[in-house]
């Protein structure tokens, strides 16, 4: 063999490979992704060189073969690229390759491991798992002759013919001891997995293909099926549940920017600030959390984006605040409010049936993001107990004369309000509402009030109330709804207040006038002072303020006899204590007792009371009876709202014992 060259490659730090191999990189296995990168992009221009009629002849089909030589400790890659002739090795090896990298590392020395791609060193981090690399490569120029370079980890290089006669390259690696790990076919597999899986060639390795190629984030969105969609995400998370939506991203100007968002079905335990979207470079991977690319409130997506204009080479922290990377994010943010404004007006069936979890990532981004509450604004809902009436499409009646009369615009004038309400009707049938529509519909009866509840099981008795009475109530029982969104809401509607179903009964629920409530001339006291004062006395606690209303019904023995309430302010103070402490809540000891002076229960032991002290004074058996009524009274209205510990629900059933046995004797 003809050595063509010995020399020196022309470097300006010294010792640049001790530096690459120990201190430059953390994650020694891109050295894989990086030369898999590199032949691809040797045959996409031996394919853009045949394009333009530079090649005589037909190109191989295009491939790169992975080998392990165990016994030598050597790892090849192979490809059937464009190649390299002898002056292109000096130029592209020698002095573009290492001047890059050299420049890179003076650069980065310190902080690489921050950088987000670990991108820029190429070729040369080859030397990080290699004590030994050689090119063999053939130029698919016409009479090139085959070059063989080899360095041994020096500045040294040795540059020979080489008898290969296919037009391609082989980078052969002769493995350091201490990262044999690479000869193992699992690590191989791998790291092509993880990293070079969408690479548009087929990589092969032990006589098969071993990446799937397809990057489905490249196609255009119509050639595309739900289930290609679907697929891909189950290829991308799998034994997750099915997505509920995705957004297909696809742009080219300013930016190159390509992906697949998925909205996943949230769980409980989601862990908001762990990203799940996988980034990539050109179909090459780079790494699966986006925090400084994806806005805050969207980390809880999954799939894939792809942009070779985010740089790679900053630091996590420069990256933030990168123009480019800025507008990327806006440009997403934007994109998702679309997709989801569309599937509100054309889909709403769809958008009810995904609002559960779509509604917090929205909720959530209208908090963080200015821009995208505004894009989202109009189609946030909510659910009602408001059910638009069935009423038929408004059909014009007019006699036939007039309609002759109104011609051409005029009808289509009607038609179109017609599906204009036709939209509306639609969320207002299933059950949900906007909030202007709420507060409009409203304005007539509480003008700025809205009433909601969080939790239909617990609050029950009072959702019922309300209902009966026609008031609307809406459901915000998401734990972003009650403990972000409902005081952000207030601050957006700054006229607005909203009150919890529990927490305070509002005047249209009540029978006004007690003005008019007789008075007992014995004790000069009205019944409803009697009434709190008995239950004042059979409960004993003098945290619990004791309230008597009137609960308008026309079947008073339908309404609760008695409930707990717990005012607002109070309430939401404890619940941000509660949240900043991470504790879980105790039912406030502090709280409101209504007793319902109209329901047939609280009669009745208002006049067993009055009987008692006329009859035998206080400590008669009916008096004692009464004050254990009272309790009781008391426990199932706290019981309602899961108020009862576990001291409390014993002494409940000891005394329903009680009360049962004297009932039975
Ligand atoms: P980059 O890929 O960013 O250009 P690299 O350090 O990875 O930087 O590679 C340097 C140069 O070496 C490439 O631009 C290319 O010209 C040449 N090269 C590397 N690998 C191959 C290959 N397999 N086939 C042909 N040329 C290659
Ligand atoms: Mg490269």
């Amino acid at each position: 063999m003809t050595v063509l060259e010995k020399g020196n490659i022309t470097i300006h730090t010294e010792n640049i490979f001790p530096i690459i191999k120990k201190s430059l990189y953390t994650d020694h296995e891109i050295f894989l992704r990086e030369l898999i990168s590199n032949a691809v992009d040797a045959i996409s221009k031996l394919k853009m060189a045949s394009l333009a009629g530079e090649v005589s002849g037909e190109i191989a089909e295009p491939e790169i073969v992975i080998a392990v030589d165990k016994s030598n400790k050597t790892l090849s890659i192979s490809d059937n690229g464009i190649g390299m002739t002898t002056d292109e090795i000096k130029k592209y090896i020698n002095q573009v390759a290492f001047s890059s990298a050299e420049e890179f590392i003076q650069k980065y020395q310190k902080d690489a491991n921050e950088l987000i791609g670990h991108f820029g060193l190429g070729f040369y981090s080859a030397f990080m798992v290699a004590k030994q690399v050689e090119i063999d490569t053939l130029s698919y120029k016409e009479g090139s002759q085959a070059v063989h370079w080899s360095c041994d980890g020096s500045p040294e290089f040795e540059l020979t013919e080489s008898s290969r006669t296919q037009v391609g390259t082989t980078i052969t690696l002769t493995l350091m001891d201490e990262e044999e790990e690479y000869l193992e076919p699992q690590r191989i597999r791998q790291l092509v997995k993880t990293y070079s899986d969408f690479i548009p060639v087929p990589i092969k390795f032990e006589n098969e293909s071993i990446n799937k190629q397809k990057a489905l984030w490249k196609e255009s969105a119509q050639n595309l099926t739900d289930e290609d969609y679907l697929e891909f995400y189950r290829y991308l998370h799998p034994f997750q549940e099915e997505p509920l939506l995705w957004v297909h991203l696809n742009t080219d100007y300013p930016y190159l920017l390509n992906g697949i968002l998925y909205f996943p079905k949230l769980r409980p335990d989601v862990d908001v600030s762990q990203g799940h979207i996988k980034l990539f470079c050109n179909q090459v991977f780079v790494n699966d959390h986006c925090e400084e690319i994806i806005p805050d409130f969207l980390m809880p997506l999954r799939g894939v984006i792809d942009s070779p204009d985010i740089p790679l080479n900053v630091s996590r922290s420069a990256l933030t605040n990168h123009r480019t990377v800025r507008s990327i994010a806006n440009h997403i943010a934007k994109k998702i409010a679309d997709r989801l404004n569309s599937i509100y007006t054309e889909t709403p069936e769809e958008y009810i049936k995904c609002w559960q979890d779509v509604g917090t990532f929205v909720k959530y981004g209208s908090l963080k993001d200015e821009k995208f509450k505004k894009q989202v604004e109009d189609i946030l809902i909510y659910k009602t107990t408001y059910k638009a009436e069935e009423t038929a499409p408004q059909i014009a009646t007019e006699t036939p004369e007039i309609q002759v009369e109104a011609e051409g615009d005029v009808w289509q004038d009607v038609e179109k309000e017609n599906t204009e309400n036709q939209g509306k009707f639609n969320y207002e049938k299933a059950g949900y509402t906007t909030l202007p529509d709420y507060l409009e519909r409203n304005k007539e009866r509480h003008e700025n009030r809205v009433f909601y509840c969080t939790d239909t099981q617990t609050q029950a008795t009072y959702v019922e109330l309300y209902k009966n009475q026609g008031i609307e109530i809406l459901f915000m029982d998401s734990f972003i709804d009650t403990n972000y969104f409902i005081p952000f809401l207030e601050k957006e509607y700054s006229e607005v207040k909203f009150s919890r179903v529990d927490s305070e009964l509002d005047n249209t629920l009540l029978q006004e006038d007690k003005s008019n409530e007789i008075v007992d001339p014995t004790t000069n006291k009205t019944r409803s002072e009697q009434i709190k004062e008995l239950f004042e006395i059979a409960l004993n606690k003098p945290q619990v303020n004791i309230k008597t209303e009137a609960l308008k019904s026309d079947t008073p023995q339908n309404t609760p006899a008695a409930m707990v309430l717990l005012p607002e302010a109070m309430r939401r103070f404890r619940e941000m204590m509660a949240m900043s402490q991470q504790q879980i809540m105790d039912f406030p000891e502090e709280h409101v007792l209504v007793i319902n002076t109209t329901h047939p229960l609280i009669e009745n032991i208002y006049q067993l009371s009055q009987g008692s002290i006329i009859q035998a004074g206080g400590d008669s058996p009916s008096a004692e009876m009464a004050k254990m009524l009272c309790q009781h009274v008391y426990d199932l209205a706290l019981m309602a709202q899961k108020g009862l510990d576990a001291e409390g629900m014993k002494s409940f059933v000891e005394r329903s014992n009680q009360v049962l046995t004297r009932l039975t004797k």
